[in-house]
């Protein structure tokens, strides 16, 4: 059912964004691949997907801090691979520290990164799926777009913006065939946790799997970070006519961080 189908992952060079990115390409959707890697590693990435998928790609590395590269990027990847069907704002970015010395800078970055980022993919791809009555807009929020934790102010207000994006967009949407959803993921493995594990186990002098077990253990029930495939596979079913009376919705994947 999928096969054909164009998909958009943002951040798509590392973590999540790579692991749905073959997890997609699996069923014969074409791929437009992108993340902050030069264009000649992203044009290698894009041609491995193609051989190894027998799928179209496209690669791009657009920074997303900037609104009209956003625009332009949409435009020429639809020009190339045709309207956009399912669209995976994922891209995202850390920082942690105390609100008091919290740099403005951080707190820009992740806002335009981690939320107005899919404010202005969303708007540029919907009309697409609106006139193919189809399409799937799947946000990667995180727990943090729930419930809070110390030091990550910029984090926690761009997580719980995107709820609030999605749940709009998802109202707007109900009625053309089109599904809006967040997905919730508690601790993930991937380089983007790698930091605050580095300064837990700095802190505490302990090895850096001790600090990782004593990361998740402090707020999941399950010991364990979940894999970035996990996720792809989540999104995966999203996608399927199955999912297609779940929209609007906020979805954990938390390890019960979040039933506490
Ligand atoms: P990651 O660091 O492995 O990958 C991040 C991706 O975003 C990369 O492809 C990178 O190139 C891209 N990116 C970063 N800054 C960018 C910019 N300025 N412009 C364009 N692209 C940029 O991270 P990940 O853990 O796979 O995170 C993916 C998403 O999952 C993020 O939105 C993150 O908040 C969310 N998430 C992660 C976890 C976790 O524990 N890892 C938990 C919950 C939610």
């Amino acid at each position: 059912m999928l096969k054909g189908k164009v998909a958009l992952i943002t951040g798509s060079t590392s973590g999540i964004g790579l692991a749905t990115a073959h997890i997609l390409a699996e069923q014969g959707i074409d791929l437009i691949l992108h993340g902050l890697m030069s264009e000649q590693e992203g044009a290698a990435m894009a041609e491995e997907f193609s051989v190894k998928y027998q799928i179209n790609t496209l690669f791009d590395n657009t920074d997303l801090r900037d609104a009209d590269a956003i625009t332009r990027f949409i435009n020429k990847a639809i020009a190339s691979l045709g309207t956009i069907d399912i669209l995976v704002n994922n891209a995202g970015i850390q920082h942690t520290e105390n609100i008091t010395t919290f740099p403005a800078g951080k707190w820009n970055d992740i806002i335009a990164i981690n939320l107005s980022a899919a404010f202005h993919t969303i708007q540029q791809c919907l009309p697409g799926m609106q006139k193919n009555n189809w399409g799937r807009v799947i946000n990667v929020a995180s727990v943090h777009g729930l419930v809070a934790s110390l030091q990550k102010s910029a984090y926690c207000a761009a997580k719980h913006g995107i709820v609030g994006l999605t749940k709009v967009v998802a109202l707007e949407s109900a009625e053309q065939g089109i599904t809006v959803n967040a997905v919730c993921p508690g601790w993930v493995d991937t380089p983007l946790v790698n930091d605050q594990v580095a300064m837990l186990a700095e802190k505490n002098e302990v090895s850096f799997a001790q600090a990782k077990h004593k990361l998740v253990t402090n707020k999941q029930a399950l010991p364990d970070m979940a894999e970035p495939k996990q996720i792809g596979e989540f999104i995966l079913f999203l996608c399927s006519d199955s999912a297609r009376s779940i929209t609007g919705a906020a979805l954990p994947m938390d390890g019960a961080w979040t039933a506490q």
